[in-house]
């Protein structure tokens, strides 16, 4: 047996300056294999009911304030068992989660996962890939996924494609494309006060404000984004756009990027892009396409035809952990010329030196193409979900859910309470509480609806007044669900009504 002494000294002999032995590792493996096998398989079994008998359990719960209290305990210094680690987890943080998965979880625009997804994401942990380079399968699938999104939206085969935590990083890169495209190469090491003219973007009103901060964060100022004003559907008005963008250029602006929206986040309206990308060309700016949710729409052949237009954009942002239920995150961008996508990455580090075999092989690796260089595996959950459903199964339930938003919409106009907000063109449904004297009655019921774990509708402002809102993006809203919502949203109006007519 090895003495104290003996330990604390390193292979060659010599005592190691840390003190700690390097004979024997403490790895961070379980000690006992089969027991924690045994709490695992619980885990993931508990895991696995959960999204089973989702329905059965409120949306969203509030935290109560010694849940809440509890996460400010210190780092812990010392070990303790895995399955009290578990126990804990399931006290204070598995009843707590945004809600998503649930049915009438209809807040902003959030994807609601699949049990499919998720031991997607457990294996891809597994593997623990770094997927920013090197030659390993995870860059082949992430290469596969660039290869459907170019065929699913029509851009060339070699169109490049990576994988960005969501569509606000995919719409800040595809913008840095855009700059390198318009400026050179050289925009990269001399910076924006080289070059010889103010560069100047154009996006609708209805845009993303995730364009608005792009255009912040690269230095160009949010100032020079033109937000062009929409029409009555929502979607930017190509007169006004025509005359913003000869303005600047009468002004001696350099017009350089043109964004469409394809699924506003506040009403779900599609741009014209068949017409964006004529106004593009004859102007010469870069057409970059904001898919968040709605690009995903091309999957259903019914749908495909309102993204027309798309197969003509230089560079598309989308998430597939919005409406193909991707565990978050899984945003992408995709860009046709793959030259000058890697010309506004790549970089020349030595320890980035390529070779031409071995694990250090490969010509574009993802770190070429974005600032990214440690990343996940996320193109294995992507991989798995179409695996596993079919591009067209994914596509008929993101019918489906166009299909219920028009039954609410239906059921709002049916319902004396309510007048819609605005008009349905996609999944998403905006409504007021008709003739209500007090417009915070819409927080009011939102807030009462979240609350009580019935529903998450989310709040938004149309016309500089505020509106219920509910984007229907879960694969697994029905109609009954909607009615049952309706009636409960109903009631509370109908209450809150009465008690603002009492005290007035
Ligand atoms: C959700 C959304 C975004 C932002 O995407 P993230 O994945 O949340 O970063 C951008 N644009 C639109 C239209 C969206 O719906």
């Amino acid at each position: 047996m090895a003495t104290d002494a003996a330990s604390k000294r390193s292979r060659n002999g010599a005592p190691d300056s840390l003190g700690t032995g390097v004979e024997t590792a403490r790895p961070l493996d379980p000690a006992d294999w089969a027991q924690f096998r045994e709490l695992s398989h619980r885990a993931l079994d508990e895991a696995i009911d959960r999204l089973a008998t989702i329905e059965t359990r409120p949306v969203w719960q509030p935290m109560p304030p010694e849940i809440r209290n509890s996460f400010e305990s210190p780092m812990p210094r010392s070990e303790r068992a895995f399955g009290e680690v578990l126990d804990e987890y399931r006290a204070r943080i598995e009843p707590y989660a945004t809600g998503n998965a649930h049915p009438l979880f209809m807040g902003w625009v959030h994807g609601a996962g699949t049990p499919v997804g998720m031991v997607a994401e457990m294996l891809a942990a597994g593997l623990n890939a770094n997927c920013g380079g090197r030659d390993h399968v995870g860059l082949e699938v992430e290469r596969q996924i660039a290869r459907w999104a170019a065929e699913l939206f029509g851009l060339p085969p070699d169109a490049s494609g990576i994988f960005v935590t969501g569509t606000s990083m995919a719409n800040f890169l595809g913008l840095l494309v855009a700059r390198n495209a318009a400026l050179g190469d050289s925009v990269r090491a001399e910076g924006l006060r080289a070059a010889p003219a103010q560069l100047v973007a154009y996006a609708s009103e209805q845009a993303h404000g995730c364009i608005s901060q792009a255009l912040e964060l690269a230095g160009i100022g949010s100032r020079h984004l033109r937000l062009v004003p929409v029409d009555a559907a929502g979607a930017i008005r190509l007169d006004r756009l025509d005359a913003a963008i000869a303005a600047d250029r009468r002004a001696g602006l350099r017009p350089f990027l043109l964004v469409g929206t394809a699924g506003t986040v506040n009403t779900g309206a599609v741009d014209d892009l068949e017409r964006l990308a004529g106004i593009a060309v004859r102007h010469q700016l870069w057409f970059h396409v904001d898919g968040a949710f709605g690009a995903l729409a091309a999957l259903s052949p019914r749908l495909r035809s309102r993204l027309a237009g798309i197969e003509h954009a230089d560079s598309i942002a989308f998430d597939f952990h919005k409406w193909a239920h991707v565990p978050y995150d899984a945003g992408f961008l995709l860009v046709r010329d793959p030259d000058a996508h890697k010309r506004t990455f790549a970089n020349p580090a030595a320890y980035l030196a390529r070779a031409p075999e071995g694990l250090a092989a490969g010509e574009t690796w993802p770190c070429d193409l974005g600032p990214d260089l440690s990343r996940g595996f996320r193109a294995l959950k992507v991989w798995f979900t179409f695996q596993t459903f079919g591009a067209d199964h994914i596509g008929a339930a993101i019918e489906h859910c166009c299909a219920v938003a028009q039954h609410l919409e239906r059921r709002l106009r049916g319902s004396a309470l309510f007048e819609l907000a605005a008009p349905v063109g996609l999944n998403i449904v905006c409504w007021r509480v008709h003739g209500a004297a007090d417009d915070g009655i819409h927080q009011a019921i939102a807030m009462e609806l979240q609350k009580q774990g019935i529903a998450v509708p989310s709040l938004t402002t149309l016309d500089g007044r505020p509106a219920l809102r509910a984007a229907i993006v879960n694969h697994r809203t029905d109609k009954r669900h909607i009615d049952a919502f309706v009636e409960a949203m109903s009631a509370l109006a109908e209450r809150k009504l009465r008690k603002s007519h009492l005290s007035a």
